[in-house]
């Protein structure tokens, strides 16, 4: 398995700014499946610039109806159903993203929501998806009903807090993870209000003892204070391998051993392709068209018609 970071900010000015990307991040070959999880401005992007394909994901998990959650989940659920012509994958997520409440979301629309298997989760609920179960645990957050999760494949447990701050039931919420990968948005022990910062996240570490550690979603005071030296402090003070995640930051998983990823830094592939340059705009006119056939995806053609002329 591997965990994909395609983006590390967290918070709206974060996002706004894009000191780091704000992609969310991607839980891949679980099972041989592949989940992209809140999709916050630009994660169709930067699944395409850290060498990723969107229309190999099996289902999107959103979180909350904060919009560095759910930007993009829209355009990727349109590569998942490649241009809504085929019913393919799941959309999991909060009552206020998938039907909306009080004046939170719907963040998916009903037209998005009509090819895929519709999961609409609340606190502690446990449903299955393809060769897992997901439970829906609780956060205290701006959202009144969002959601983190705990997803467990035979019996290996991933969990993720989403925006949340620290309170009594949230250790015993993800009781259990293996890995356990928070938002943690500023450094030291002082906390803004529905966050947690780094002195939560080792009270939550303690309680939850998970193998492996990961924080993300990383507010401008976290990220201007060195957060692989914040993680460094952490795992120093409570004995368990702690990571501050990085746009690009990929990690392999070893099931039996997951305390011990192995840590790749992907690239940017796109670069070339975005160049002004005049042999790249020849080699990417010749590519592009190529690339197209071979997914069928036509424009020029509706898909409606295009069956006929088959
Ligand atoms: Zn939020």
């Amino acid at each position: 398995m591997k965990l994909i970071f395609l983006g590390t900010g967290g918070g709206r000015f974060s996002a706004i700014n894009q000191r780091r990307m704000t992609g969310g991040f991607r839980i891949d070959n679980l099972g041989g499946k592949n989940y992209h999880i809140d999709p916050g401005p630009g994660a169709l992007v930067r699944t395409y610039q850290f060498g990723l394909d969107p229309r190999n994901i099996n289902g999107v998990f959103v979180s909350h109806a904060h919009t560095d959650h759910y930007n993009d989940a829209e355009i990727l659920i349109e590569a998942m159903t490649r241009g809504m012509t085929q019913n393919a994958g799941y959309i999991m997520g909060a009552k206020s993203v998938i039907s909306g409440y009080e004046q939170w979301g719907p963040c998916i629309s009903a037209y998005h929501q009509s090819k895929s298997r519709v999961l609409e989760l609340e606190d502690n609920e446990v449903k299955a998806f393809q060769n897992c179960l997901i439970k829906a645990t609780p956060t205290n957050h701006g959202d009144p009903v969002g959601i983190g999760f705990q997803i467990d494949y035979r019996d290996f447990k991933i969990s993720y807090t989403a925006d949340t701050s620290y309170f009594p039931e949230l250790p015993k919420a993800h009781e259990g993870a293996d890995i356990l990968i928070a938002s943690v948005l500023r450094p030291g022990g002082k906390a803004i209000r529905g966050h947690m910062c780094s002195g939560d996240f080792v009270k939550l570490i303690k309680e939850v003892n998970p193998k492996l550690a990961i924080m993300t979603h990383l507010g401008l005071k976290m990220i201007s204070n060195n957060p692989i030296a914040e993680a460094k402090r952490i795992t120093r003070n409570t004995g368990i391998k702690t990571l501050a995640a990085f746009d690009g930051l990929s990690l392999d998983i070893n099931f039996n051993n997951p305390g011990r990823p192995r840590l790749t830094s992907l690239k940017d592939v796109d670069a070339p392709y975005h160049g002004s340059n005049n042999n790249l705009s020849r080699f990417e006119r010749k590519n592009t068209n190529k690339l197209a056939i071979k997914h069928g995806e036509i424009d020029e053609i509706p898909p409606a018609y295009r069956k006929h002329q088959d």
